[in-house]
Order: C-alpha cells, then sequence, then structure tokens
C-alpha cells in the first residue's frame, strides 16, 4: 500500500509517499515558509494559508517525479485535520480530498500531534510501545504516555507558552532570526553560563505541568535593562543562560515522568527536539536514570508530510477506518488525548 501524506498544519508544506511493502519512505519533499514569515517574527496565519495553496500542487508534482511514480498507484491520502492554523488546515485538506476524488482513493485525516509522537519510529527499528514522549513545538510542551497506536495518555503540558514558542519570542526579542530555535541554539555557543541565571519554572511542582511565561518575562527584564546594540557577547550570555534553564525544566520533568510511570523509553519529538543541547544533555543522564532515548531524524522533528503518511500507515494497519466521503471537517484544537 502506498501512502501519501500530506502536512500542512502550519507554515511548512510537507508532502511524502510511505510504502508499507517495503515499510520505508519512498520520497518526501518539503516546502518551509521561513523566508515569508521572517520579517513579521512569526507565523502570519492568512499568509501561512496562501503560500500552501502556491506550493503544495507543485510539490506532489516533484514528489511523483523523484518517486517515479503515477498518481493513481497512490492507495490513500492521509492529510493533518489538526490541531493547527484553519486557513492551512483547510488547504491542505480540501487538496488532499479533490486528489482522493480524483484517483476514487480514500482518505484519512491525521491528528497532527500523532504525526509528532510516531516520527522516530521512522528511523528507530529498536522502537516499540509503551513509551513516554515529550512533545515540544511551536504550539505544543507536553509530556505523553503511549501506550500503543491511538493509546495517549496526557501527563501534563505548558499552562501557558510553549517551548518552541518561548524561543521564538526570546529570539524575537534579541533580535535574532526566526525561527529562535537554532539561532538560539547556535548563539549560546558563545555564551558564559554563568552570567545569567534565569529561574526553572514549576521544577519541584509535584506534577508534570510546565511553565514558560515567567522564564520569558525574566529574560526580557534582563534585555530592557542592558544595551545590546553592539554587545554580541551579551546577546549570546543571555541565550545561553535562557538555554541552560530551559533544558534543565524539560530533562528533569521527563526523568520525573520515566520514574513515576516506570518506563523506562523516552521519544523526543517537535522542533525543539531537534535541539542539540538539549540532546546532550538527555544522552549524558541516561546512564545514571537508566532509560534509553528516541529522536526522530532532525529533518523529522519540525513539520512534514513523511509522518503524516506514516501516522496514516500505522492507522490502516491498525484497522482504523479511512474515509470516501471527501467531507473534509477539519479540526483547529484538536487534542491528542481526544483522537
Ligand atoms: P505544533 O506542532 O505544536 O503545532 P509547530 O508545528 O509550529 O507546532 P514544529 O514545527 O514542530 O512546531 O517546531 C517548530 C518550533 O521548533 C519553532 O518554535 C522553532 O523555534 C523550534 N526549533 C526548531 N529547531 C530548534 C532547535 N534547534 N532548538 C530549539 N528549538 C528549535
Ligand atoms: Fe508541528
Amino acid at each position: 500500500m502506498i501512502i501519501l501524506g500530506i502536512e500542512s498544519s502550519c507554515d511548512d508544506s510537507g508532502l511524502a509517499l510511505y510504502d508499507t511493502h517495503i515499510k520505508n519512505l519512498r520520497s518526501h519533499v518539503i516546502c518551509s515558509q521561513n523566508l515569508v514569515h521572517k520579517e513579521y517574527g512569526g507565523v502570519v496565519p492568512e499568509l501561512a494559508a496562501r503560500t500552501h495553496i502556491q506550493t503544495i500542487i507543485p510539490l506532489l508534482s516533484k514528489l511523483l517525479k523523484n518517486s517515479n511514480l503515477e498518481l493513481k498507484k497512490i492507495d490513500i491520502i492521509a492529510y493533518t485535520r489538526g490541531p493547527g492554523l484553519p486557513g492551512s488546515l483547510l488547504v491542505g485538506s480540501s487538496i488532499a480530498c479533490s486528489i482522493a476524488l480524483s484517483i476514487n482513493k480514500p482518505v484519512i485525516g491525521i491528528n497532527h500531534l500523532e504525526g509528532h509522537l510516531l516520527s522516530p519510529f521512522l528511523s528507530n527499528n529498536s522502537l516499540t510501545f509503551p513509551f513516554i514522549a515529550l512533545l515540544v513545538s511551536g504550539g505544543h510542551t507536553q509530556l505523553i504516555k503511549v501506550n500503543s497506536i491511538g493509546n495517549y495518555f496526557l501527563l501534563g503540558e505548558t499552562l501557558d507558552d510553549a517551548a518552541g514558542d518561548t524561543f521564538d519570542k526570546i529570539a524575537k526579542m534579541l533580535d535574532l532570526g526566526y525561527p529562535g530555535g537554532p539561532e538560539i541554539s547556535l548563539i549560546s555557543e558563545f555564551g558564559d553560563p554563568n552570567i545569567y541565571k534565569f529561574p526553572r519554572p514549576m521544577l519541584y511542582t509535584n506534577n508534570f505541568n510546565f511553565s514558560f511565561s515567567g522564564l520569558k518575562t525574566s529574560v526580557l527584564n534582563v534585555i530592557k535593562n542592558i544595551k545590546l546594540d553592539s554587545l554580541k557577547k551579551e546577546k549570546a550570555n543571555i541565550a545561553r543562560g535562557f538555554l541552560d534553564a530551559i533544558i534543565d525544566v524539560l530533562t528533569f520533568k521527563c526523568i520525573a515522568a520515566l520514574k513515576n510511570t516506570g518506563i523506562n523509553k523516552l521519544v523526543v519529538v517537535g522542533g525543539v527536539g531537534a535541539n542539540k543541547q538539549l540532546r546532550k544533555k538527555l544522552n549524558i543522564l541516561k546512564k545514571q536514570y537508566n532509560y534509553t532515548v528516541f529522536y526522530p531524524k532532525k529533518e523529522f522533528c519540525t513539520d512534514n508530510g513523511a509522518m503524516i503518511a506514516f501516522a496514516g500507515a500505522m492507522r490502516i494497519e491498525n484497522n482504523y477506518k479511512s474515509e470516501s466521503n471527501y467531507e473534509f471537517n477539519i479540526k483547529p484544537q484538536w487534542k491528542i488525548n481526544k483522537i
């Protein structure tokens, strides 16, 4: 079976073909809209939707050409139903249903967060259920107990800002580029860890929730009181102080979730999961706390069609229903535990 995955929940258009016979991707393509949104320092929803309209069909042609496949050979189309920006979701879902109708094949609407959760399976043959997942992306920060396909128990989540969004906002304050995560990661390498000690919010609360708005305000207060114009070094020090704080919180809560559930497999997914300092710290601690940690390939940490195609394949293999009425209904607020 060949599954076409279409991802368009935010500002990346991603398409992929997953082949269940070879248990692998045939090909995948991504068109990032970073340049479109860069000048605004964040995603502009209307622009995101319009850009998906321009990019998805050319990407489909490229994907089919790369994999030397005709459109009619596709057996099922998996598209992102939610959560995400309504305009962006509508573009992806209407294109998915139109293509499916034209070749008389069914569709399946996929939860974007489930796509992220299952993404490490694309490159880790040894990963098995159950595991604890840290989902750290632009819009979410959650700890989830993943029991099996479709069986997700939310242990805790951020009470305010998401980790990725916090990276983006702080990068904006420091006048670094968008998206902020990679910029902060890079500049912090030149920073001194002993200059700024920012708070580690909710570190010792007796739950698996997070909160990053206070940390963001704390960084803002420092920035307001110093001159950053020509002080590249100072920006690096602040970035380093922030990065150390957020990584401490994320790793501490992961270890608490592993201990509490007695599970020894950790999966880290979503854009912030590409962060090399976070990966380094989790790798250092794994011996001491006796866990194994799995990641998706870096290119599949941020949004992509591969994870949607793969989640579609997993759902079909586990007897979940596809749809042939093409009445797409997007779910912009779709929660991971309400699939
Ligand atoms: P969601 O999946 O919650 O709907 P999203 O799809 O917008 O949100 P992703 O594409 O998974 O989020 O991740 C994007 C986020 O990841 C951005 O906030 C970006 O700054 C962050 N990010 C990307 N690379 C890195 C990195 N190396 N270090 C830290 N953060 C990163
Ligand atoms: Fe995402």
